[in-house]
């Protein structure tokens, strides 16, 4: 679904990026893991073409979509993305939260976009919140409605940045759930997290980003159980 080669990108004189390969299959959940500034949402970003890369190719699907010829907004059509802090449109209730895009980008019906959205809620089971808005809800239950906005255009790729971190620790649990569930429905997915044991349960492969550079990639069961890396070992160690 995605293919990532020899990624550069630089802010200033500060390479964070330093030649990323990263290849993301159909299905397939890929966690990134690294120490804060690795250039883990910078990654992200350049995915969803937030930032502008220096050099090499992005491929969604079959397409070189870091062509500058490239039409950005068509590209985000078809990638859904969560970021960490609440991304809800506090002035729209959750129904429209989550219909807005399937609307406006997809032109699908109004009926039909709020008949999928309401089947979506109540897969989440927070089908009774959907007249309700962003100001009444928790953190979890908005980052689920979030995650359920990102899902409802059926994107070709999820991209989540650290969903859980901005949470109280009693609510992580409930979006974790929520992003096994997407896993088990076979959505494709590249994600940011400091969760390792999330990473571990629901990633097919983590990578370990340092300093811009995947430093090792692989099964949740070797990179986090029996990193080969020193560096793997040493930031791993951390989280002990
Ligand atoms: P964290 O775990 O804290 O979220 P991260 O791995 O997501 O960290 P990034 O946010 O990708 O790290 O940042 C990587 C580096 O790029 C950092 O040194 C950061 O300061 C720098 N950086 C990110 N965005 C910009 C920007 N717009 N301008 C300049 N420097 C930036
Ligand atoms: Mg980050």
């Amino acid at each position: 679904v995605l293919r990532l080669r020899d990624i550069h990108l630089s802010f200033g004189d500060h390479e964070v990026l330093r030649g990323i390969d990263l290849d993301v299959s159909a299905h397939e959940v890929v966690a990134l893991i690294g120490a804060s500034g690795s250039g883990k949402s910078t990654l992200l970003r350049t995915v969803n073409l937030l930032e502008r890369i220096d050099d090499g190719q992005i491929f969604l699907q079959a397409d070189d979509i870091s062509d500058p010829r490239t039409n950005a907004d068509a590209v985000r059509a078809r990638i859904g993305v969560v970021f960490q802090s609440y991304n809800l449109f506090p002035h729209l209730s959750v129904l429209d939260n989550i219909t807005l895009a399937d609307r406006l980008v997809h032109r699908t019906p109004k009926a039909a976009s709020e008949k999928r959205a309401l089947e979506l809620l109540d897969s989440v089971g927070l089908a009774d919140k959907a007249r309700a808005f962003p100001d009444r809800l928790s953190g979890g239950q908005q980052q689920r409605v979030a995650i359920v906005r990102s899902i409802a255009t059926e994107p070709e790729l999820l991209l989540l940045d650290e969903v859980t971190s901005a949470l109280d620790p009693e609510l992580v649990g409930e979006v974790l759930e929520l992003v096994r569930a997407l896993k088990s429905r076979g959505t494709t997915i590249l994600m940011a997290t400091h969760e390792m044991a999330f990473a571990r349960e629901v990633a097919d492969r983590v990578a370990f980003l340092h300093e811009g550079r995947i430093e090792e990639i692989g099964p949740p069961s070797r990179v986090l159980r029996a990193p080969e890396r020193e560096r793997t070992r040493e930031f791993l160690a951390r989280f002990l």
